[in-house]
């Protein structure tokens, strides 16, 4: 069974005549080992769909199923848990702490989750690969976005996560920076077996994923 599944999944905003169908009937999935794109316009419900995948709002109707568990059938202690040890999330407002540097929003994630995260060298490794190695005692408001968003990335993989959930990792980033993010996320899946699922609407990630969808009125296509 696929890592990640999702079946009939419907979710809407407001009531009434203000009610407003976000997502239709979507049904995906995705295996480890591979990077799925969902491209779509802003507020084609792309952030949505994403952070119903990871378990942070739950959907109308429909399943969401992770590792073959039934999110809907889990208490919220239980969501949190699979989250902090299984889920890698990168969302769109990076979700850095801003009173904390660089080096302690890591040391911060080791007080929250104690074992297995990255060892040192593999953090630095990786630091060095985003080029962002030299802002360890930067503070997210003295990074420019570009900047936070690749420490929010840096992030969420140093939990090294079965799944990682990705909101528009690149809009901050210049053409070479996306290529850089575009091959990590890649490597993740090919190298490091994760899943990888990135909702975005910048084609210049396309060459990186194994499967392109495509997000339009609340229905999801393969493309
Ligand atoms: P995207 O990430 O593709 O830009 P979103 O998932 O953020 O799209 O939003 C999809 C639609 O749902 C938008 O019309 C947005 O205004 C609406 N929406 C999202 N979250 C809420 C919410 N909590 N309450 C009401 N409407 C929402
Ligand atoms: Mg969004």
């Amino acid at each position: 069974m696929a890592v990640i599944e999702l079946q009939h999944v419907n979710k809407a905003f407001g009531a009434g005549l203000n009610r407003v169908s976000v997502l239709h009937n979507i049904n995906f999935s995705a295996d480890q080992g591979e990077l799925s794109l969902i491209l779509g316009p802003s507020g084609s419900g792309k952030s949505t769909l994403l952070t119903i995948i990871g378990g942070l709002q739950t959907a109308d109707s429909g399943k969401v199923q992770i590792d073959g568990q039934n999110l809907a059938e889990m208490s919220a202690k239980q969501r949190d848990r699979l989250r902090l040890t299984t889920i890698g999330f990168i969302l769109q407002s990076y979700n850095l702490l801003p009173y904390l540097n660089v080096a302690d929003q890591f040391k911060l994630v080791d007080r929250v989750k104690r074992q297995g995260n990255l060892s040192k060298k593999a953090l630095l490794q990786l630091l060095k690969e985003l080029g962002i190695d030299n802002l360890l005692n930067h503070f997210p408001g003295e990074l420019s976005g570009g900047q936070n968003q690749r420490v929010a990335l840096a992030r969420a993989l140093y939990t090294d996560p079965q799944i990682i959930l990705a909101d528009e990792p690149t809009a901050a980033l210049d053409s070479d920076r996306v290529q850089v993010v575009g091959k990590i996320l890649q490597k993740m899946a090919k190298n490091h077996h994760k899943a990888v699922i990135v909702v975005t609407h910048d084609l210049r990630l396309r060459r990186f994923a194994d499967h392109t969808y495509q997000l339009l009125d609340g229905k999801l296509r393969a493309q």
